[in-house]
């Protein structure tokens, strides 16, 4: 691939052709090798520069930085993670408290450098309303989502219950019954963030070499068709793709995710649907329907996951066929005035799920291994939390990032992480569970289906989510 334009809707707003870096030269020895130009690489490398200017940092980037699913996903930039109640709910009040405090500073933590290094990303802090409840079932699961998060400390300001009509002055859903808003989250085009940001640590004397895929970890050194890598550090930031690297395979689990963005709406069209201040949007399903409202004005709208059998990274996606068509289905059943609306772009991409279902930050002095991932839907945010956490590390920093339940100190990935089970469980699992979690949707959505099955159909989908935990 010449122009990397087609990988995505993000890419291709990019309004230039977008082109790799050149490759490794050959042999080279720094300080920090990265591997992987993703947000968890790009943050790493900014936060070792920022920290020690002198560092030598390299990163070593299959295709071009953003190739992953930082240039493909849903632009929600969150300051939460997933099972952050996991990691915290047994800690001390106090840590605990400055966990929360920590995640929920993501978004300012990223606009913070957005302005020092002049990134333009359409960023827009209008918060988040998500799992919104369109069926009657699904309104105790909200409810008690919500209260869940009460419970772990969070204030009526951090999180808070909208009634349908409030719900409805925000975004205007076909038939809601309510939703969690949130102001810890910021819209983002991901494109221009990860772009600007892999400008940013290049301007900061980070060496980006691209199209320069890392073939094994040996000792001190990264191995690649066109040289050999020796570093003190070494950074795996390949998210789902690190299934080939020895010692990491098995446990970051690559799944997919899709999205479509519409032609630009006319502001009648907007006022039809909402969104005035840009919030982040999701529905209540287990399926996950998410979305938000461009800097250009489009509906950006994702769907669904998928798994390949043997864990297998999928970078292939398009605009025709059913999978975009499928999606487009979805956007106009919760949004029926976009019925007419044209779909221009249609992508997805391959985003990584530890066995934990939680991110983690591994820091092996003695081999000289540190990594971060398995961030699920949720890396945006979450990727610049684990950029300090291990620049931190790296540069021994004893911080209350360091101090977090989520890092895994002198210890290697292999003994760290939980491993995925092998073929085919991962595959016969997520059948099992999509098959469920589409069965009980499409009984919530029947007007005729007996209220019992709906609520077996709810038990199946629990348990079996709880069963994979
Ligand atoms: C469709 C979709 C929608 C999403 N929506 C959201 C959202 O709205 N909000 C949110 O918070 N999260 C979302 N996510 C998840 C989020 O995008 C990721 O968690 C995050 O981008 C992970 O960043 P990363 O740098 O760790 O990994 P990646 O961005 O995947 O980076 C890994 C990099 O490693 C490179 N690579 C692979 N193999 C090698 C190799 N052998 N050698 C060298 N380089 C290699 C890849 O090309 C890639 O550039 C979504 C993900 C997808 C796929």
């Amino acid at each position: 691939m010449d122009d990397y334009r087609g990988v995505s809707f993000w890419f291709d707003m990019l309004g230039q052709d977008v082109r790799a870096r050149p490759s490794l030269p050959g042999p080279i020895e720094v300080d920090v090798a990265i591997l992987g130009a993703g947000y968890t690489g790009l943050w790493t490398a900014y936060y070792l520069k920022t920290l020690a200017p002198s560092l030598s940092v390299a990163v070593l980037e299959a295709e071009t930085a953003g190739f992953g699913a930082s240039g493909r996903n849903g632009g929600w930039l969150k300051g939460s993670m997933a099972g952050e109640d996991m990691y915290l709910s047994s800690q001390p009040a106090e840590r605990r408290e400055t966990g929360y405090r920590l995640l929920h500073g993501i978004v300012d933590q990223v606009r913070a450098v957005l302005e020092r290094e002049h990134i333009e990303c359409g960023f827009k802090q209008g918060g988040v309303l998500f799992a919104a409840a369109r069926y009657p079932e699904q309104l105790p699961l909200v409810r008690a989502h919500l209260d869940r998060l009460r419970r772990a400390g969070h204030a009526e300001d951090d999180y808070r219950w909208l009634d349908a009509g409030e719900l409805n002055q925000q975004v205007r859903m076909h038939r809601p019954y309510g939703a969690i808003f949130s102001p810890h989250c910021a819209v983002v085009s991901p494109g221009e963030l990860v772009r600007g940001l892999a400008q940013a640590v290049e301007r900061r004397g980070v060496s980006i070499y691209e199209r320069t895929r890392v073939d094994a970890i040996q000792g001190k050194t990264v191995l690649t068709a066109r040289g050999a890598v020796r570093a003190q550090w070494i950074v795996p930031a390949l998210e789902g793709y690190g299934g080939s690297i020895h010692g990491l395979a098995g446990t970051v689990l690559p799944v997919q995710s899709q999205i479509i963005a519409t032609e630009p709406l006319s502001e009648a069209q907007w006022d039809e649907v909402g969104l005035a201040s840009r919030p982040a949007f999701s529905d209540g399903g287990r399926l996950i329907t998410y979305g938000q409202r461009s800097a250009d004005g489009r509906l950006i709208f994702g769907a669904r996951g998928g798994y390949r059998f043997g864990a297998r990274p999928r970078d292939d996606f398009s605009l025709e066929g059913p999978e975009s068509a499928l999606r487009k289905r979805l956007m106009v059943e919760l949004f029926p005035a976009l019925s007419g609306v044209r779909v221009t772009h249609g992508w997805g991409g391959t985003m990584g799920m530890a066995r934990r279902f939680a991110p983690h930050a591994v820091c092996d002095r003695r081999s000289g291994i540190a990594t971060a991932g398995g961030y699920g839907g949720g890396g945006v945010g979450a990727s610049n939390l684990f950029g300090r956490t291990l620049a931190d590390l790296i540069l021994e920093r004893e911080t209350e990032l360091t101090r977090m339940p989520w890092v895994f100190s002198d210890v290697s990935p292999r003994r760290a992480l939980r491993r995925w089970e092998p073929e085919p469980f991962p595959w016969l699992a997520y059948r099992a569970v999509q098959a469920a979690y589409v069965w009980e949707e499409s009984l919530c959505r029947s007007v005729d289906a007996s209220p019992w099955l709906k609520v077996v159909a709810g038990r199946i989908s629990a348990a079996l989510s709880r069963l994979l935990t």
